[in-house]
């Protein structure tokens, strides 16, 4: 259910609705939109008998919506949502688009920060780097943890990226909250339901990866179980789906893109290097995600691929990330895009290096 507010509601009448939904034993969720605010009622104990909340003042409508997920919808919030970092024009959602770059892992103080100097001056505005990696064996690198997350601390400190990373668990997350901008859920815990309540209980922004077979839907439902706990800074990232195809590690799902904005307003970047799994195919998908009308893209980047501890085979080098950029400036505009950051890959590219 849905009660859409009148244009001229007043901030009184907006309290006294929400009030009156959470004493019917409801959550209330009062979303302010361009013209008007919305406000979205959930739980699960059934229908709130619409009558009631339909005489209140400022009240213009109560709408039942009848799709699974709610919060997420367009029907709730008409408008992109963008998600902002106060003090940066840095935005997900925004005319710029996102940037996040970085290595698979943080393995050390100097990979780290060799790799965060070059991408902040290919014009990234987000670092990525892994503390908690999810492995698929235990023997592999499972990551450096907080030391990790102190170094993308004084990655931020240094050169102003703001910094997104996985939190795996509740206990990782209580730690990614204090240090990083943004808490990464990644693919395999895209429907781990009580790591996503906590998420959406606490105050950084989501960045939330599809699972490797959700469909469309499912994946809805997984931001909505963040949304309905009160965090309604959700990015959502396509990150490829397992198919038959064995040219690539996932195929990455580019058709999501215009799908999921249709249904929703929350911001969606894509992710071709996990998407493919492949160097060579990560610069032409990041063209085609740009073209498509991503809100940004997250690329895995090393300066050592060949000795990193995870995922080296689809980290591009630097230089490739240059390059990357160049193009990236270049198809932006066409869909109405800026790729905003300051980084010399706008001016000078690859080729001056
Ligand atoms: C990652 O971003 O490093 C990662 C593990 O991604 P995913 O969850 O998409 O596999
Ligand atoms: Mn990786």
């Amino acid at each position: 259910m849905l009660v859409v507010m009148q244009a001229h509601a007043s901030a009184e009448d907006i309290r006294r609705v929400c009030d009156k939904i959470e004493s019917l034993g409801y959550r209330a969720h009062s979303i302010p939109g361009a013209e008007r605010t919305a406000i979205g009622i959930t739980g699960n104990k059934g229908e709130v008998e619409p009558g009631t909340l339909d005489e209140m003042p400022g009240v213009q409508e109560v709408i039942r919506v009848t799709k699974p997920y709610k919060l997420v919808s367009r029907d709730m919030k008409e408008d992109n949502t963008v998600v902002s970092f106060p003090g940066t024009d840095a935005t997900f959602g925004g005319p710029g688009l996102a940037i996040v770059a970085g290595p698979c892992a943080i393995e050390s103080r100097e990979q780290a920060f060799a790799v965060a100097e070059r991408v902040q001056r290919a014009g990234a505005q987000f670092f990525r780097g892994g503390a908690y990696k999810p492995r698929t064996s235990p023997y592999s690198f499972q990551g450096l943890e907080e030391e990790a997350l102190k170094i993308m601390a004084a990655i931020r400190d240094q050169f102003g990226l703001k910094i997104v990373t996985e939190a795996i668990d509740s206990e990782s997350l209580e730690l990614v909250e204090e240090y990083a901008d943004v808490v990464q859920i990644g693919a395999r815990n895209m429907q781990n339901f009580s790591l996503l309540k906590r998420a959406g209980r606490g105050r950084k922004p989501v960045l939330l990866k599809r699972g490797m077979s959700a469909t469309l839907e499912e994946f809805l439902m997984a931001a909505e179980y963040v949304m309905s706990e009160g965090n309604y800074n959700v990015i959502l990232c396509e990150r490829g789906v397992r198919t038959f195809a064995d040219h690539t590690r996932n195929t990455l799902d580019l058709s999501l893109i215009p799908a999921v904005q249709r249904l929703s307003h929350l911001p969606i970047v894509v992710d071709p290097s996990h998407g493919t799994g492949k160097r060579n195919k990560v610069t032409p998908l990041s063209r085609a995600a740009v073209a498509v009308g991503a809100d940004g893209l997250l690329i895995e980047v090393h300066c050592d691929p060949d000795k990193a501890l995870s995922d080296g085979m689809q980290s591009l080098y630097p230089d490739q990330f240059d390059e990357l950029m160049v193009q990236v400036r270049q198809i932006a505009p066409v869909v109405g895009r800026i790729v905003a950051g300051s980084g010399v890959g706008a001016i000078s590219g690859a080729s001056a290096r």
